[in-house]
C-alpha cells in the first residue's frame, strides 16, 4: 500500500472543502484534498444555488463571476399559502452555477499548492490512542489504496457524513441526525417558455400542503431559465418527494418548459443546530457533515462557508501551537457560534414551530402580521424573535379573537433566547462538552413537549 503524509487531509470538495482548501492555500501547509467525484464534476449537487452576498463579504471569499453567476439577486417574495400575502424583502445574494464557482476554488487552491485527487473515497479512518491521525483512501483512477497519515482530517463530506460516522462512537463528532431533523429537498434547473417577470426576485412559498415542513421555491437563473423545487419534512411518513413535485409543479412553475430540462435531482438537507462541537482531536467537520444548515430556509452553501472560515482559522492556530488535539481545535467552535451556530440553534426551536403550524394559521398570521417582515428578517439574521413585537402584537390578537398563536410565538420567542443564552456560554474546555450539550438537548427536549400541548 502507498504510504505518504501531510499536514490536513481535506475530504469532500464541495463548496465546504473547496472554501477550506482555498483558505488554507494562503498557508504553506501541505495539504491534500480529495473528492469521489471526477474533477469536472466537483460542486455537482441538487441545490437551489441562492447564496447571500453578505456571506462572501463577511470572508474575504471571491465572489462569483462569468458563468459561475447566473444572476445578481435584488431580493425574496414570500407567499403565503393562499397567496394573498407576499412580501418583498430587498437582499443582495447570488444565483450560482455551483459546479463552475466551487471547481474555480478548487483550481485556485491547486495552483498555490493544495494536491488534489479526483476519483479518490476515504475509505476509513486512522485511528490511534483516541486520535485521528488520517484516512486509507481508495483512487480510482490509478486503482490505488493509500494510507495517509495527517495532523489533521477534515470531513467535508457533505449530508452523507461518511467518514465521521465510521469514527468510534466515543468521538463526540460521531453525532447522529434525527430523520425529522432533516429535510428530503428535489429541484429541477429548465429554461421557461417566456421572459420571468421579476427575474432577480427568488420566490418562496410557504405551503404546508403542497410542501409539508419545507417550501417550494422559485429561483431564477437568468430571464428565461428557473430553479424550481421543493423541500419536505424528512421522518413523517409523508408520500414521495416526487409525488409532491408532480402535483403541484405546474402550479408554483406553470412557465417552465418541462422539454427543456437542464439538470434535476434531490438531495437530504439537515435542518437543525450545529454539532456539538465541530472538532476534536484530529479532526475538524465542516458544512452539511456538521449540520451547519440554516434550519429555517435550508440555505448551507454560506454556512458551510462560514464553518470553512473558522476551521481554516483553527488549523492555522494549532500549527502555530503544535496542538491538534479538541482543545487546541477548540476555537473553531467559539468562530462558527459567534458567527452562525448560536442564531442556528434558536432558528432550529423557531423551525418547529413553523413546521407545527397550519395553512391557515401562516395565513392568518402573515395577513394580520402576527409576524411580520421585520420580524423574520431579524430572526434570520440573528435568530432573535423580539418578544416585545410579541406582546405588542398579542394584544392586537386578544381583540380579534385568536390568541393561541401568539401565546405559542411568545413561548417560541422565550425558548429562542433561552438557548442562545446557553451557546453564549459554550465551554471553553473540551471536558465540559457533554455536560453544555446536555443542557441544550433539555431544553430542545423540553421545547418540543410545550410545543405538543
Ligand atoms: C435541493 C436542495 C436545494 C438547496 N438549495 C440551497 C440554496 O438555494 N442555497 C444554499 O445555500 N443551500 C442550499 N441547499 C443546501 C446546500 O446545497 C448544502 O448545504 C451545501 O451544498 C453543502 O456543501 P458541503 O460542501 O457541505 O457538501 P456537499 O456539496 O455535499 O459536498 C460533499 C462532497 O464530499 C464528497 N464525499 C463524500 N464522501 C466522501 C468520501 N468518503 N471520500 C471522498 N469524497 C467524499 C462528495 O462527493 C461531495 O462532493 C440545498 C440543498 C438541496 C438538497
Amino acid at each position: 500500500m502507498k504510504k505518504v503524509e501531510y499536514d490536513v487531509l481535506i475530504i469532500g470538495l464541495g463548496m465546504a472543502g473547496a472554501s477550506l482548501a482555498w483558505k488554507l492555500s494562503n498557508t504553506n501547509l501541505r495539504i491534500l484534498a480529495i473528492d469521489s467525484k471526477p474533477w469536472n464534476r466537483f460542486g455537482d449537487k441538487p441545490c437551489g444555488d441562492a447564496i447571500s452576498k453578505e456571506h462572501f463579504d463577511n470572508l474575504g471569499m471571491p465572489y462569483p463571476e462569468g458563468k459561475e453567476l447566473e444572476e445578481k439577486v435584488e431580493g425574496i417574495k414570500l407567499y403565503s399559502p393562499d397567496m394573498k400575502t407576499v412580501w418583498t424583502v430587498k437582499g443582495e445574494g447570488f444565483e450560482i452555477d455551483s459546479p463552475t464557482y466551487i471547481q474555480r476554488l478548487a483550481n485556485e487552491a491547486n495552483k498555490r499548492g493544495v494536491e488534489i485527487l479526483d476519483l479518490t473515497t476515504a475509505m476509513k479512518p486512522i485511528v490511534n490512542n483516541g486520535k485521528v491521525e488520517g484516512a486509507i483512501l481508495f483512487n480510482r483512477r490509478t486503482n490505488e489504496t493509500i494510507e495517509v497519515r495527517s495532523k489533521i482530517t477534515v470531513d467535508a463530506t457533505g449530508y452523507s457524513m461518511s467518514f465521521r460516522s465510521k469514527l468510534p462512537f466515543e468521538f463526540p463528532v460521531t453525532e447522529t441526525l434525527d430523520d425529522k431533523d432533516a429535510d428530503i429537498a428535489y429541484r429541477e434547473v429548465l429554461y421557461t417558455k417566456d421572459e420571468i417577470e421579476d427575474y432577480k426576485y427568488l420566490r418562496i412559498f410557504i405551503t404546508q400542503k403542497a410542501s409539508p415542513g419545507g417550501y417550494w421555491w422559485y429561483f431564477p437563473k437568468g430571464p428565461n431559465k428557473t430553479n424550481v423545487g421543493l423541500g419536505i419534512q424528512g421522518g413523517m411518513g409523508y408520500p414521495s418527494i416526487h409525488e409532491f413535485y408532480n402535483k403541484y409543479v405546474d402550479y408554483y412553475a406553470p412557465d417552465i418548459d418541462k422539454n427543456r430540462l437542464v439538470v434535476k435531482g434531490g438531495a437530504l438537507v439537515p435542518t437543525r443546530r450545529p454539532l456539538a462541537t465541530i472538532v476534536w482531536d484530529g479532526i475538524a467537520v465542516i458544512g452539511d457533515s456538521a449540520f451547519t444548515v440554516n434550519p429555517v430556509h435550508g440555505g448551507g452553501k454560506g454556512s458551510a462557508m462560514i464553518s470553512a472560515f473558522c476551521v481554516a482559522k483553527a488549523i492555522t492556530n494549532a500549527f502555530e501551537i503544535e496542538d491538534f488535539s479538541a482543545k487546541g481545535l477548540w476555537s473553531a467552535n467559539e468562530c462558527y457560534i459567534e458567527r452562525y451556530g448560536a442564531k442556528q440553534a434558536s432558528l432550529d426551536l423557531f423551525r418547529r414551530f413553523l413546521q407545527k403550524l397550519s395553512d391557515d394559521e401562516i395565513n392568518y398570521g402573515m395577513a394580520k402580521r402576527v409576524i411580520r417582515e421585520e420580524d423574520l428578517l431579524e430572526a434570520s439574521a440573528n435568530g432573535d424573535l423580539q418578544l416585545s413585537v410579541a406582546e405588542k402584537a398579542m394584544r392586537v390578537i386578544m381583540a380579534l379573537g385568536k390568541p393561541s398563536l401568539l401565546f405559542k410565538l411568545k413561548t417560541v420567542a422565550e425558548y429562542m433566547k433561552r438557548v442562545k443564552e446557553l451557546y453564549k456560554n459554550f465551554p471553553t474546555d473540551p471536558s465540559n462538552l457533554i455536560k453544555w450539550k446536555n443542557s441544550v438537548d433539555s431544553v430542545i427536549l423540553e421545547f418540543n413537549q410545550v410545543l405538543q400541548k
